[in-house]
């Protein structure tokens, strides 16, 4: 509804997105990946000693349990080898003047699930990157609409009704096995710029508590000591942080302390158990920052728990999901302006100094995104005489 001459007027708003559902995706994603895995049958794993089993297990991340019986170390693997993780990534960018926003779906390479290098060489004779194969993104939401929060929001919905077909296991046919070889697919882990974990995990955009994975505040984000001392937040526990606590978070499935008046405000205290003598005395803005504390920037229900807020996450297949503390390319923006800029201080033979800052400068030029500067480095460092110039051990860390 809009005003106009005083009048109210309905307005439609049409919204296009186009998308690939989630099973498409695993099993096209299968198809493409198998011959980069292992898929043994359970006639092939079950003929294993206890010694191979074990051997493979070495692979593995630590804490992962192996069973104590031969029959659970069979169990144990078969499970581990039939499991993908998904990595999920979504931002918001102008195209042609219109605001899209994406989402895409990676899987994640695991030893056990997928060939190494050389195993992949040994068994087809072809040199392949397995990893960056495997983790190529498939295009999963194009829509045309705003990255905002509610551009974002409507898309939830049938992005958690994918996520709950994920209990049901993707069959490769033609594998040994009579049904096929059931794939489980698990969503692991989001990444993405700052906005967008912070619409993943329910984290207020700026403001006092910006980051989706501990409660630290902005301005002490430089202070290392005090950023590993705070604990992790789960996306479970800021769920339970909203449903749990107060009553108009659970009213609204979200906060917003500075939208809230002086009578809100100690409402919300009391039923926090957080309301002291005194509190009635002072000031919106003391009272706010009291409600700011509490929450440490937790203002609403995690974006794919909005369907059902009142379900632990423990029980969905969402219980693995996590988001990922930084963005690299953006996180390292910074850092390589910073090498840039230093570079050209660590030669010491003049000549050799002009040229390289002249690279740098043709290679800079205007752009100014993060993308940008990497491909600067990476640009740099290709320079044929890049290394006679600034040595090895310069160049190394810039390689890093
Ligand atoms: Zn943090």
């Amino acid at each position: 509804m809009i005003i106009k001459n005083n009048q109210l007027h309905e307005v439609q708003v049409v919204h296009q997105g186009r998308k690939i559902p989630l099973k498409t995706i695993r099993t096209n994603s299968l198809e493409e990946h198998k011959k980069y895995m292992r898929l043994e049958s359970d006639a092939d794993i079950e003929t294993l000693s206890i010694e191979e089993i074990k051997e493979r297990y070495d692979k593995l991340p630590t804490g992962l349990k192996l069973g104590t019986t031969r029959d659970s170390m069979i169990e144990s693997l078969k499970a581990a080898q039939r499991t993908r993780h998904m990595k999920m990534w979504h931002d918001g960018s102008q195209l042609i003047d219109h605001p899209y926003l994406l989402h895409t779906v990676s899987f994640i390479y695991d030893s056990l699930v997928y060939y190494t290098n050389e195993e992949y060489l040994n068994r087809y004779g072809i040199k392949a990157d397995v990893q960056s194969i495997v983790e190529d993104p498939f295009i999963y939401i194009l829509a045309m609409t705003r990255g905002t929060k509610e551009g974002q929001l409507r898309y939830t919905e049938t992005r958690i009704s994918d996520i709950e077909e994920l209990n049901t296991p993707i069959l490769i046919p033609g594998a040994a096995d009579e049904l096929g070889i059931p794939i489980i697919d698990v969503i692991r882990i989001f990444h993405g710029d700052g906005p967008a974990r912070q619409f993943e995990s329910g984290q207020s955009k700026g403001g006092s508590y910006p980051c989706s994975n501990c409660p630290i505040q902005a301005s002490l984000t430089a202070n290392l000591l005090q950023s590993q001392k705070l604990p992790r937040v789960t996306l479970e526990e800021k769920r339970e942080t909203i449903m749990k606590k107060g009553v108009i978070s659970r009213a609204n499935l979200e906060i917003d302390p500075n939208s809230l008046n002086k009578q809100s405000l100690i409402a919300e205290l009391k039923a926090l158990k957080k309301f002291q003598l005194g509190d009635e005395k002072k000031t919106v803005e003391l009272l706010k920052n009291k409600v700011k504390k509490h929450y440490k920037g937790c203002i609403s229900i995690p974006a794919l728990c909005s369907t059902n807020p009142d379900i632990s996450l423990n029980d969905t297949p969402l219980k693995s999901y996590e988001i990922a503390p930084g963005e690299i390319m953006h996180d390292l923006k910074e850092h390589t302006v910073h090498l840039l800029l230093e570079l050209p201080r660590h030669i010491s033979d003049r000549d050799n100094r002009l040229e390289v800052c002249g690279i740098i400068a043709q290679l800079r030029g205007s752009g100014t995104s993060a993308c940008h500067y990497r491909e600067v480095l990476i640009k740099l460092l290709k320079y044929t005489k890049i290394i006679d110039i600034i040595g090895i051990n310069i160049y190394n860390i810039l390689r890093f």
